[in-house]
């Protein structure tokens, strides 16, 4: 009998992937519902079949933050039992907190974790009733560990954190398995979608000096990071289809160690200033407390 597997965000990057990959797999083992916001922007997923749309893929309109849409999806869904939910659709803000607009605090939060939420809460009865199920959301390093000038969007992944820990503890006795596949960079329009505070742009004119140029180094961190570090939309997949497949998949699955000295360190020394010093030189460089000088 086939997986059926919901994922949101498939319009690009690692729900793209995700849904290509599963929809294309040679023994036909999953039905795959692959849902965006826009439907207009599926032909980059249908690329990968030809152009078409294969039986095991079928496309759904969903907009996180639309209690309507997501309503008319599960009601779509719902005839099918759904095996595996994945939460994946979200997006980044990045800038000095000063920077942050409130409309953009609140789209990240409105994706990112109500979002999350609200989807988990359309397919939640049903699985509960069937006792099997599984919810893989889409994590991020920046959900363990402070990013710099990142603050609201760790914010947003933070809190996804604490709603997946503590559903896991009500969803054990009923069989429906929660997993974060935590991702550090991933090579996908990411950094390119999200929002992002121009350090030359008027948002940052009333900024303090010492701010606008610690963000500047900071943006040649990320995005030497980014060209150095980043892993591949298919190597990231391959921890996802361990999330689908393994019988008992842990709360928790990094994609890559990169960070785990980092997340180490966190647990090594709970008052977080041993975290706080390495993070800081990790971006800025050792014995620099901020400036433009080496
Ligand atoms: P991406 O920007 O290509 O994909 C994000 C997807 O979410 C897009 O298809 C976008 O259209 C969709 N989306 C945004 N708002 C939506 C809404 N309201 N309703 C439905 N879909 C919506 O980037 P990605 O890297 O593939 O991101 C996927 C997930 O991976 C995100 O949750 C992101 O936070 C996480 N992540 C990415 C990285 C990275 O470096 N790329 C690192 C850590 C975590």
């Amino acid at each position: 009998e086939q997986t059926t597997v919901l994922i949101t965000g498939c319009s690009s990057g690692i729900g793209l992937g995700l849904a290509a990959r599963l929809a294309a797999d040679s023994a036909r083992r999953f039905k795959v519902f692959a849902t965006m916001r826009d439907l207009a922007k599926s032909e980059r997923l249908q690329e990968r079949f030809g152009g078409g749309c294969p039986e095991t893929l079928e496309l759904l309109q969903l907009d996180v933050t639309d209690p309507r849409s997501l309503a008319a999806a599960a009601q779509r869904v719902q005839g099918q039992r759904l095996d595996v939910l994945v939460c994946n659709a979200g997006v980044g803000l990045m800038g000095p907190l000063e920077t942050c607009s409130e409309q953009a605090m609140r789209t990240v939060f409105e994706v990112n974790l109500f979002g999350a939420i609200r989807t988990i809460q359309a397919f939640l009865p049903t699985m509960k009733r069937r006792r099997a199920g599984r919810i893989v959301v889409t994590g991020s390093v920046g959900g363990l560990q402070g990013v710099p000038f990142n603050s609201v969007y760790c914010a947003s992944k933070f809190a996804v954190e604490g709603l997946c820990e503590s559903l896991a503890i009500v969803l054990r006795p009923f069989n429906i398995h929660v997993t974060l596949v935590e991702c550090g960079p991933v090579n996908t329009g990411f950094l390119q979608n999200l929002q992002r505070a121009d350090p030359e742009g008027s948002e940052l004119q009333g900024l303090d000096h010492e701010t606008r140029s610690l963000y500047r180094r900071y943006l040649r961190h990320c995005h030497g990071l980014f060209r150095d570090a980043a892993q591949e939309v298919e190597e990231v997949l391959q921890v996802f289809l361990e999330a689908i497949s393994t019988p008992c998949p842990p709360l928790r699955c990094a994609t890559t160690q990169l960070f785990a000295p980092l997340a180490r360190l966190k647990l090594a020394s709970p008052d977080g200033s041993d975290y706080v010093r390495a993070m800081h030189d990790f971006v800025f460089g050792p014995g620099d407390d901020g400036g433009d000088q080496p």
